[in-house]
């Protein structure tokens, strides 16, 4: 297995020694194919490019309102149904990648580009202007969609019609396993307060918030206290318990402002991005590159190790894994902190979706037992829930009787289902009300 560290390869991202050395940031090398994903519409409506176009690095793959950029230079295979890291299905434009040739005629062997691209000179004009920023980033690909980043290409959106007064960039990692933010904060502080910087001079806004770890080190904070220095930011310590990084909570913890799972922080008056978000932005805000490869956590319970990436936009998780030289048959794998059981397909694609990944060996099923009526499921959560009431209501199927019992609050963090004595499957019963 070769491994390349990414300043081998001419890339940005860590161009310094990290100060407090918790993983270096590894670029994945593409593979023969991707399934890209296309935002904006469903898989009937997706108008995708015919099968055996060739298309260039950065080009879009879809007609009308809907974007998918090509992260490589390729071949267009075909629309497909795929699974991202949230779960979620949606339809991706597969492509089969072809090497770039390179023009300089020095004999080299063709390179495999690296998933990362200016944008064309006119889109990369500046425009002191939400709406031409939020038309930049659909055609830079960059967009988020998980629980500590809830959708940002919305609330971008959103904030073409309504004001937000603050930008909160939330850098605290609730699993001590999996420290993506702190690895993201060591390689590229600089950028992410740059990005952030700039969406609170866009907004407006006032003094934008940076929420770190009450455990961070000197060593730590001391590049990102230098970067936010420049901008003129805050950074605010908060406590690092799963689930604090849940937005409902988060906003809570910082600003007392009550947000109901599923609204939008903009609602509140605020812009929430995370890390990764933030730094792909700065490297598409300051350097002018699409966001076509995202920052990957992967946690490997088998090797209590953890693996800090870049990956490309329409990778499996299988491919990744293959690279780090885990076999994915005979694994778990799941999105997120454990707690909220997602489990997912190893050829789940990689985007900007859920960005932590833990594999382990698959378990026996446990058996459950009876509700005793301890309350221990109320008593631990954090949102004021009553979980137990919600487990009889699915039962009974009963919706208003899970209402009564709070499920509109709860941000599914699955503590429930961990401190039930019974282990009964309590986040699975919120999930199938939620979608019923
Ligand atoms: S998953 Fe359980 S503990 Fe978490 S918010 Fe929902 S009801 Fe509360
Ligand atoms: S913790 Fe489990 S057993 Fe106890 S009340 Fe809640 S659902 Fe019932």
């Amino acid at each position: 297995m070769t491994r390349t560290q990414p300043t081998s390869r001419g890339t940005s991202v860590c161009e310094s020694q990290p100060p407090d050395p918790l993983g270096s940031l590894e670029v994945v090398p593409l593979g023969v194919r991707l399934d890209v994903p296309v935002v904006g519409c469903d898989a009937g409506s997706v108008r995708a490019k015919a099968a055996g176009t060739r298309v260039a690095m950065g080009e879009s793959l879809v007609d009308g309102d809907a974007v998918a950029v090509a992260p490589a230079d390729g071949r267009v295979l075909g629309v497909v149904q795929a699974t991202l890291t949230n779960g979620r299905q949606v339809p991706a434009v597969s492509i089969e990648v072809l090497p770039t040739i390179d023009d300089n005629e020095d004999g080299a062997e063709p390179q495999l580009s690296l998933g990362v691209t200016p944008l064309p000179a006119a889109a990369a004009r500046e425009a002191e202007d939400i709406a031409h920023w939020t038309s930049l980033m659909r055609q830079g690909g960059v967009w988020a969609d998980r629980m500590v980043c809830p959708d940002l290409l919305g609330q971008f959106t959103q904030l073409a019609r309504r004001s937000a007064d603050t930008v909160v960039c939330n850098l605290v990692d609730d699993d001590a396993q999996l420290r993506l933010n702190a690895v993201l904060v060591q390689h590229g502080a600089d950028l992410i307060a740059a990005a952030v910087g700039r969406l609170a001079k866009l907004l407006s806004a006032r003094q934008p918030v940076f929420a770190i770890g009450q455990g961070w080190s000197a060593a730590l904070r001391q590049p990102l206290e230098q970067a936010v220095g420049h901008i003129n930011g805050r950074i605010v310590a908060v406590a690092e318990y799963y689930p604090q990084t849940a937005p409902a909570l988060l906003l809570r913890a910082l600003f007392r402002r009550p947000l109901r799972p599923g609204q939008s922080p903009v609602e509140k008056g605020v812009l929430l991005l995370d890390g990764a978000a933030a730094f792909s932005m700065g490297e598409f805000m300051v350097h002018r590159r699409a966001m076509l490869r995202v920052p990957l956590a992967v946690h490997d319970r088998v090797q209590g190790r953890t693996h800090y990436l870049l990956a490309t936009v329409g990778m499996s998780i299988r491919e990744v894994l293959n690279w780090l030289g885990i076999k994915a048959e005979g694994l778990v794998i799941c999105a997120g902190h454990m707690l909220r059981q997602i489990e997912l397909p190893a050829d789940a694609v990689i985007a900007a979706a859920e960005l932590q990944l833990q594999v382990m060996p698959m378990e026996p099923g446990s058996i459950c037992g009876p509700c005793t009526r301890c309350w221990w499921c109320a008593e631990h959560c954090p949102m004021g829930v009553e979980p137990a009431w919600i487990a009889e209501a699915a039962h009974q199927e009963d919706p208003q009787q899970a209402e009564r019992a709070g499920i509109g609050w709860c941000i599914e963090c699955g503590i429930c289902r961990s401190v039930c004595p019974s282990q009964l499957p309590l986040l699975l019963a919120i999930r199938r009300l939620k979608n019923a």
